[in-house]
């Protein structure tokens, strides 16, 4: 797989861009997955024109609509923002993103909870960054997420596989459009849907089923969107379970009474939290490789994105 585009906030990757003339390098980011993606940096303030050091910035007024506002000297600088963040976005979407990173608690750059600054000089945090909201906003679709969130556990798992899922259903758009790649992409990628979302499971499982009836072009659409929508919800150990039951029934004439009860034994310590998801994947995979069990071979699910990533290790 070519190395996947993800857009960053510059900052992120020690770029020295900050306000104060410093920087925000996150290690994980730039060393662990940066050996899987490419970045596309963007600082908006300093990519509107701002210079560095410069005054620091802060949002005001009502959280929905906010103001971009200098600090001290109270100029406003929400029409440059928007007007530059407008033009950038169009610009991204040459980049062919699957996804961004933003630098978490910026005015500019913040995806969620940023303080909005009331006229009494209180803030709430209700805010999103004025580049970030309108990045949101242009591509609603793309995973995003900042770097603070990314070091819970859960929420690296479940941002790192959606770019991943993305890049692999990118190759399958960027071929001929055939309904049988989208066919092939679902079957691959059924047990992975099923551990975020029971529902859109099957409400894919439909759309797939329909396919020679739609148009190709609406067939693609609303697949990536009900794709993209149930990947953004995060999986729970029940829902893994669930899965890795469904996995063993793939067994039934295989697994001899030991393994069969060493195998339940496994999910049931996962379930529990006692262990985490990869034991019980190890113990699949073992069994798919032992037993050449051919539908299970091919689950993105037992192999969804780099194991060197340890996203399935915590519990
Ligand atoms: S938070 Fe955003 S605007 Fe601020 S320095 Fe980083 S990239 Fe630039």
């Amino acid at each position: 797989m070519e190395k996947i585009k993800l857009g960053i906030s510059t900052c992120l990757l020690g770029e020295n861009v900050r306000y104060d003339g410093g920087h925000k390098l996150d290690r994980f980011l730039t060393d662990t997955l940066g050996q899987y993606v490419e970045y596309v940096p963007v600082c908006p303030e300093v990519e509107c024109g701002l210079p560095i050091p410069r005054e620091a910035m802060h949002l005001e007024g009502n959280p929905d609509s906010p103001r971009l506002t200098m600090t001290h000297t109270k100029q406003d600088m929400t029409e440059r923002m928007v007007r530059w963040a407008q033009r950038s976005v169009a610009e991204l979407e040459r980049e062919d993103l699957c996804g961004f990173i933003f630098k978490s608690d910026s005015p500019s750059s913040g995806m969620e909870r940023i303080k909005v600054y009331n006229e009494k000089g209180m803030p709430v945090k209700k805010g999103v960054g004025m580049f970030a909201r309108i990045f949101m906003e242009h591509f609603p679709l793309l995973p995003v997420e900042d770097e603070g969130r990314l070091h819970d556990p859960g929420l690296r798992e479940n941002f790192i596989e959606r770019i991943f899922v993305l890049k692999r259903w990118r190759e399958v758009s960027d071929r001929k459009e055939s309904r049988g790649s989208v066919v092939d992409f679902h079957t691959k990628h059924k047990l992975l849907i099923l551990s975020h979302s029971p529902k859109h499971y099957q409400m894919m499982g439909m759309l797939v089923a329909k396919a020679k009836d739609l148009p190709i072009k609406e067939l693609y659409q609303q697949y990536q969107t009900i794709l993209m929508e149930a990947l953004k919800l995060k999986t729970t150990s029940k829902k893994n379970s669930n899965v890795l039951m469904h996995m063993m029934g793939y067994f039934r004439e295989e697994l001899s009474s030991d393994e069969k009860k060493e195998l339940l034994g496994v999910i049931d310590f996962y379930r529990k939290g006692h262990i985490p998801l990869i034991v019980p994947i190890t113990l699949i995979n073992h069994y798919v490789r032992k037993y050449n069990q051919p539908y299970l071979k091919q689950q993105a699910y037992l192999n969804p994105h780099p194991l060197e990533l340890q996203l399935r290790n915590h519990v």
